[in-house]
């Protein structure tokens, strides 16, 4: 033990670990866990935050003492941490990696670099270009310049030269500083002072010092009006706004002493709570699911709610918010991408008479350090994607995971490839917070979880009130096309359907995974295929932009006009992507209002509202679209909704193809018919035989699950076994091969047949990216699991102190989705 006092810092960088820092004797008493600190590393500052605070004398090295400390409380909790080091540990990433993704990036102060003045301009002799005495004079009028802001002076990027000719000379310096990204937002509050607002009658001493003026009289009328001169300060733009008068109006009372102006800091968070007079009355199997629920709360049981699309999920999550705002604890309400389902916030939003703070990648850093203000208050319901889960919250009384099933609750990229409906879970009980499940199609982990009698399972079996589950119905494909019933993008049956539905004026959906016009161009003399140049597989044809775009790297060209193997112009756009289906609809169903939504038309938030919003008013006949018309489109009249071809979902290569098939089409057609009338799906096919096919129809969840769980344990894969996935990428094929190859032998004399591989994944090029994977299964238990884990951890820094391996870009994904 030593007597100097140490913390342990962590930044939000890929820093391996956390730092060691001394304290100065100044600062000992400030020291807290979760406060901001600013130190040094290497010769940049960096803000850090305090993750430990001992004793303990660094072995290595001379530690260096922090500069200052930037908060005056912690701006993170002790939970939180506790959350941080459980997904570093349990992704196998590092803890300022977790800390890059849980913080706004307002919070997160970075080094920013300054241009100083070091000498007056009329001083020195010498000869400037024009740019170069451009910046010296403003420097020397400001005495320092951000990069931005001599950017901006210049009206271009490239300053650099200019800034190191002008350093030669001795004009100027640089020096880095903490900048604080944050501003809060300022209003300014009108106080009436004494001795006017000593009683509700002393304000007429003010009337009299301003009865010459019509204006000020009208401003003071406004105030009373404000305030009800129940409070004596009011924000200063509501009584502009009343009275009609500007601020040089008040600025004259201000100086006859009858107001004065206060900044106050303001949340930009709107709390307005909708009143809700009288929620809708409980059903009696939402009466029963509820009371089921309580009771496996009572159990510390997580719950997993298994209810079919339209079955009221949503009145039953209210009761239990209610219950935990009755004890005056926080409710966390995790949706996957949020910022697509505004709708979605809507109808919450008319179930919860209360006010809901909603955390969307959408808004603004500085709205997002608000919302962690609110939170760290004890704002009490947030309805938020996965990263909500990162929020400062000391008291949870309820976490519902809503969509349970969503593969988006996983983060692919960057690291941490954290689960947040996992991590949800950890978080919830470290608060001692119920937790509830809900899915019309629950993932094979979570129900594996139900039987293995971890989670209790409440179903809500039957669509609320009259409205029944639609009817699905296959189409054979080939059968149809044998038939001549098939055109290559309709069967007669889908067709036909559609033509009914119009004619009794209802919505039609007709979903296609695939957007842009065609996944595929070829050459019908040569056979070329249009193919990415980084990544392995074709480019999309994209018709309305005359461009080839690649989906993975984003790479795009112009179209070809001749094939450029063999300089034929039989190029031919093979498939359908919902583009070019767009387009053949229009033809059959030249009266029908559509509109396409998907990635390419609703690429902003403001887009896709625009879209659902016509939809909802039937301004929309046909819909056309991807997986986005899959969630939570809610709306009366859709009376049938069509399935393309489900064929690339059953085929796709991967062991949770199945899952993802049967939870895709059970939600598409979970937007078929509502309320009085029985909807209709139609599914086309080529592959009507499969399985998942039949479950799907006959919505057979649980012979579903039987079957997809015996294949899991027959091919060791997910829930019944724990599988990681190693991601080694390099732009050289042999080099990638060899890491590959180094890294499972660096593995395999501990973990014998538990690893798989190396193997080319289906995609073995990315970006221009080589890639190798290794798999590693095996048993559920959580002690082999930390012991594979860490060897993973080592193996991977060994292979970087080989110079043959150290370039290789190595990717752990514990639980791939
Ligand atoms: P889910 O989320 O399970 O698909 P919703 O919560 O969207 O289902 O409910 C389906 C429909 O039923 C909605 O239109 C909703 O307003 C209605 N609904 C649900 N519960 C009630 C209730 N208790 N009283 C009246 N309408 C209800
Ligand atoms: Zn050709
Ligand atoms: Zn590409």
């Amino acid at each position: 033990m030593s007597d100097t006092l140490y913390v342990d810092v962590i930044f939000p960088l890929a820093l391996p670990m956390a730092y060691t820092y001394s304290v100065p004797a100044g600062l000992i008493n400030d020291v807290v866990i979760g406060k901001r600190i600013e130190a040094p590393i290497k010769n940049k500052l960096y803000a850090g935050l305090i993750l430990d605070i001992h004793h303990r004398e660094p072995t290595v090295g001379k530690t260096k003492d922090i500069i200052s400390i930037l908060d005056t409380v912690p701006i993170v909790n002790r939970k939180q941490l506790e959350l941080w080091q459980w997904i570093s540990k349990y992704y196998c990433c590092t803890m300022g990696e977790v800390m890059q993704a849980a913080l706004p990036s307002s919070l997160k102060l970075e080094s920013e670099t300054k241009v100083v003045a070091r000498y007056d301009l009329d001083e020195i002799d010498l000869t400037l270009t024009d740019d170069e005495y451009m910046v010296a004079e403003a420097i020397s009028i400001q005495n320092e310049l951000t990069i931005a802001q001599i950017q901006d002076i210049l009206n271009r990027k490239t300053i650099y030269p200019i800034i190191r000719s002008l350093m030669d000379m001795g004009i100027v310096s640089i020096k880095e500083e903490l900048i604080q990204k944050y501003k809060p937002k300022l209003v300014s509050i009108l106080y009436l002072n004494e001795p006017f607002c000593s009683s509700p009658d002393a304000i007429s001493l003010a009337y009299e010092l301003v009865t010459k003026s019509d204006r000020q009289s009208r401003a003071l009328l406004a105030f009373a009006q404000v305030t009800r001169m129940k409070e004596h300060f009011c924000p200063m733009h509501d009584v502009m706004a009343i009275a009609e008068v500007d601020s040089s109006v008040i600025n004259s009372m201000v100086k006859k002493g009858i107001f004065t102006i206060k900044k106050e800091e303001k949340s930009r968070v709107s709390t307005e709570i909708v009143s809700v007079d009288d929620l809708p009355k409980l059903s009696e199997p939402q009466r029963k699911a509820i009371g089921e629920i309580r009771g496996y709360f009572d159990e510390n049981k997580p719950v997993m709610l298994h209810g079919v699309t339209g079955s009221g999920k949503t009145r039953v999550y209210s009761e239990l918010i209610m219950d935990a705002l009755a004890k005056g604890r926080q409710v966390l309400y995790l949706l996957p991408e949020i910022a697509l389902t505004s709708h979605l916030v809507e109808r919450l939003r008319a179930n919860i008479p209360a006010s809901i703070l909603v955390y969307h990648s959408r808004l603004n850093n500085n709205e997002r350090v608000d919302i962690w203000k609110e939170v760290s208050n004890g704002a009490n319901i947030v309805v938020s994607a996965r990263s909500g889960l990162f929020l400062p919250f000391h008291d949870l009384g309820l976490v519902i995971i809503d969509e349970e099933h969503d593969p988006s609750y996983k983060q692919q990229d960057p690291s941490p490839r954290y689960n947040a409906r996992d991590a949800a879970l950890v978080l919830a009980r470290s608060h001692g917070a119920p937790t509830i499940l809900g899915t019309a199609t629950p993932s094979l982990e979570s129900y594996y979880n139900v039987f293995k009698e971890k989670y209790g399972l409440v179903a809500l079996a039957e669509r609320h009130g009259e409205a029944v589950l639609p009817i699905i119905s296959l189409v054979d494909l080939k059968k149809s096309k044998n038939d001549k019933r098939y055109d290559g993008l309709l069967s007669f049956e889908l067709q036909a359907s559609i033509k009914l539905a119009l004619d009794d004026g209802e919505q039609v959906i007709l979903f296609q995974n695939r957007r842009g016009y065609s996944p595929n161009l070829t050459c019908s003399m040569c056979g070329w295929v249009a193919d990415c140049a980084n990544c392995d597989v074709h480019q999309t044809y994209h018709k309305a932009i005359h461009m080839l775009k690649c989906h993975y790297c984003g790479a795009k060209q112009k179209k070809p006009r001749h094939c450029p193997k063999c300089g034929s112009v039989e190029l031919v756009e093979e498939g359908y992507g919902t583009e070019r289906i767009e387009e053949h609809i229009a033809q059959y169903f030249p009266e029908a209002r559509l509109a396409r939504l998907d990635m390419d038309t609703a690429k902003t938030k403001y887009a896709f509202d625009k879209i659902i919003h016509e939809f909802e008013n039937r301004e929309i006949d046909i819909l056309i679209g991807t997986q986005m018309i899959a969630k939570g489109l809610d709306f009366d009249n859709i009376s049938l909704v069509g399935v393309i071809n489900a064929d690339g979902m059953l085929r796709y290569p991967d062991f949770r193809s199945s899952e993802r098939a049967f939870q895709l089409l059970t939600q598409v057609s979970g937007r078929a018919g509502r309320r009085a009338k029985q909807g209709q799906v139609i599914i086309q096919t080529f592959a009507p035989e499969h399985p998942v096919l039949y479950e799907t129809v006959h919505q057979l969840y649980g012979s579903f699950y039987q079957r997809e769980i015996a294949e899991r344990k027959n091919f060791v894969y997910p829930p019944v076994y724990n599988l990681i996935e190693i991601q080694l990428a390099h732009k050289s094929v042999d080099v990638v091969k060899h890491a590959a190859t180094t890294f499972a032998e660096l593995l395999r004399p501990k973990l014998a047949n538990r690893i798989l591989g190396p193997v080319e994944p289906p995609l073995a090029r990315v970006r221009g990216q080589y890639l190798m994977v290794l798999l590693i299964k095996f048993e559920k238990d959580p002690k082999i699991a930390v012991q594979i884990k860490s060897l993973i951890e080592t193996s991977r820094e060994t292979l970087k102190t080989i110079a043959a391996t150290k370039a290789v870009k190595v990717i752990i994904d514990v639980d791939p989705y």
